[in-house]
């Protein structure tokens, strides 16, 4: 079955800039992170991108869902109030 067109990734800060109204923000200890891409591949957002040591969030655009904190294995991310 093709799920094609049921499951698709999600337009990049749909929710428009968020900065302003997020709760919580996740903070990423780079000392712990794999840099196995989890949280990119799952941000609703796609806010998250690689960079130097662990990876790199756009707050712009982050909502503070949480949902890069819950699929990390590793356990680098918290979330932390604003
Ligand atoms: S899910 Fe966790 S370990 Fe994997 S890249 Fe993201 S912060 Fe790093
Ligand atoms: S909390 Fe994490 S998963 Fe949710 S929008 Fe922000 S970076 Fe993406």
């Amino acid at each position: 079955m093709d799920l094609s067109p049921i499951i698709s990734k999600a337009t990049v800060a749909s929710a428009g800039e968020t900065g302003s109204w997020r709760n919580y923000r996740p903070a990423v200890t780079a000392d712990l992170c794999s840099k196995c891409g989890n949280c990119i591949l799952y941000c609703p957002e796609g806010v998250i991108s690689e960079g130097g040591d662990s990876v790199e969030i756009d707050y712009r655009f982050c909502k503070g869902c949480g949902v890069c904190k819950e699929v990390c294995e590793q356990r680098a991310i918290e979330m932390i109030p604003e």
